[in-house]
């Protein structure tokens, strides 16, 4: 079985190959030649995962997942959420939108927040989705030089480190995307 996913990030990738098994081939968006924005126009994480993956089987023919990502921040009430990427403005930048929160969040003493992933699948015309979150607190400065977007600000519960702090193994046996990709796995294993 071959599978798309739908998504040109790097790190991303690096995080969910190691996870699917060995008999999925996992296609990229540069294997099935696009090289075009998808769109990602919802207002929910949810909404815009399914835009992805089904505009991926609607315009290429491939069965694909794609997964959308978001920060929940308690005390500002629950952003930026389905916003996080965008945060501090369209040039989607990780260290602008972390400073951006940092700021926002510099008066409030509940940093509480979580992240949210949720995977679109799309196989045929049946569309499955999958959520992994991961609770945690935002910290008062960025920590580490591992992973990518918000990593440095996020310290997951349990844990005396920041995602940026940890090797890719642990983040993704405790992290959001890593448990929505397992349930994703235990989906495709209980269909072949
Ligand atoms: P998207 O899922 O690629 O749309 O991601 C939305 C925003 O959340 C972007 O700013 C990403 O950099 C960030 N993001 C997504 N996944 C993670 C993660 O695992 N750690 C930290 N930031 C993330």
């Amino acid at each position: 079985m071959q599978l798309v996913f739908a998504t040109n990030n790097l790190n991303k990738i690096k995080e969910v190959e190691v996870l699917i098994p060995k008999h999925i081939k996992l296609l990229s968006l540069k294997d099935i030649g696009c090289f075009e924005d998808i769109p990602e126009t919802q207002n929910t994480i949810e909404a815009n995962a399914i835009e992805k993956a089904s505009y991926i089987k609607k315009h290429y023919g491939y069965d694909c997942f794609a997964d959308d990502t978001g920060l929940e921040v308690t005390a500002l009430d629950g952003h930026p959420g389905v916003f996080s990427a965008r945060y501090a403005g369209e040039q989607r930048n990780a260290d602008d939108n972390m400073n951006k929160l940092l700021e926002n969040l510099k008066l409030h003493s509940n940093r509480s927040a979580q992240f949210k992933t949720v995977i679109a699948l799309q196989i045929g015309n049946d569309l499955q989705t999958f959520e992994g979150l991961c609770q945690g607190v935002i910290t008062n400065t960025k920590q580490g030089e591992h992973g990518f977007g918000y990593d440095p600000i996020f310290k997951p519960n349990g844990f005396d480190r920041t995602f940026a702090e940890m090797d890719l193994n642990l983040k993704n046996t405790i992290g959001h995307r890593g448990k929505a990709i397992q349930l994703l796995v235990d989906f495709l294993n209980s269909k072949s």
